[in-house]
């Protein structure tokens, strides 16, 4: 839900000229310009599942900028959009939760190619109309979507990730999460050679994370109160049902120890409303068993991650 004082899910990860988004929750493409980030550097947008709180704002992420994509020498390379792809088959609710309505029988789950594709269809309007009025870059060069397809699941044992991409700067690697039925549900590496940030995504804890955040310098996670959403009317199989989508503020210290990482940066707070728990409460209680420096995000926060950076960290959330 929007609230006052926050905004939505996304993050960006700056390598060198190049900018990756982690998904684009509402208010990204704004939170994005008000970093001070160029929408001409904008390499690839990563989404960790398609929830509307980490899709929403995607098509103003590609479409707003449109025009500064180019150069003296025509097009920029297309933005890429990399995220799960279709699953095998739409997942079942239960006599509780279920659909009363199936949208779109004939592709009920679509996956973030065909999400892509809608959202340029959708604005085809936009994107044939504007270049008759204003110089605008070549529509078809704007974006491209690529599915990640996580291999099937074999024994017991924890998958290797999944290669995303790998070049001379970066390697993202993929891992899939435990996100209630929103299946898939990805979770994010990036490793640079200023260092390494994992993304949590939405995940309830989750051994792939664990494999995926070892050892990185920082891991972006999420995180909730269940006992505030106990408090707050939630009980029983509803109750249970919130603690299959999401990591406790109990539990994530212990995430972040058991991988090893340097910095935990929470982000996607439930309850969101910033007046709901404060900053210094959610660093110091998701701090606990944690060896490492808890950071409670805020928007707009900004965090070097080269230990040896030249501009010392200063981060406007809050530290434990
Ligand atoms: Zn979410």
């Amino acid at each position: 839900m929007p609230v006052a004082g926050r905004g939505g899910i996304s993050s960006a990860l700056v390598v060198g000229d190049r900018i990756f988004v982690v998904d684009c929750g509402r208010g990204s493409p704004s939170a994005y310009a008000n970093a001070g980030l160029d929408f001409a550097r904008l390499d690839a947008v990563f989404l960790s599942h398609l929830h509307v709180d980490h899709t929403g704002d995607l098509p103003g992420m590609l479409l707003y900028p449109w025009g500064c994509r180019a150069d003296d020498h025509g097009p920029l390379a297309p933005v890429r959009v990399y995220g799960p792809t279709r699953p095998a088959t739409l997942p079942a609710g239960d006599a509780t939760f279920h659909r009363q309505t199936t949208i779109r029988p004939e592709l009920p789950a679509p996956g973030t190619a065909d999400l892509v594709h809608d959202i340029v269809a959708s604005y085809a309007y936009h994107l044939n109309v504007m270049p008759l009025d204003a110089s605008m870059p070549d529509a078809g060069a704007l974006v491209r979507a690529m599915d990640i397809a996580i291999p099937a699941r074999r024994g017991t044992g924890i998958p290797a990730p999944t290669v995303v991409f790998d070049d001379t700067d970066v390697r993202v690697t993929a891992t899939a999460v435990t996100h209630g039925r929103a299946v898939p549900a990805l979770a994010y590496r990036f490793d640079t050679p200023d260092g390494s940030v994992a993304f949590s995504g939405d995940t309830a804890v989750n051994a792939n994370l664990l494999a995926l955040a070892q050892g990185a310098d920082i891991l972006v996670h999420h995180i909730a109160d269940l006992g505030y959403l106990e408090r707050h009317g939630y009980t029983g199989a509803a109750l249970e049902r919130m603690a299959a989508l999401h990591t406790d503020v109990g539990q994530v210290g212990g995430v972040a120890e058991r991988a090893g990482v340097r910095q935990l940066v929470l982000t996607h707070f439930l309850p969101a409303e910033p007046d709901a728990i404060t900053e210094a409460q959610w660093a110091e209680r998701a701090g606990q068993g944690f060896g490492g420096t808890t950071i409670a995000g805020t928007d707009g926060l900004r965090l070097p991650l080269s230990a040896s950076a030249s501009h010392p960290p200063v981060p406007r959330g809050h530290i434990r």
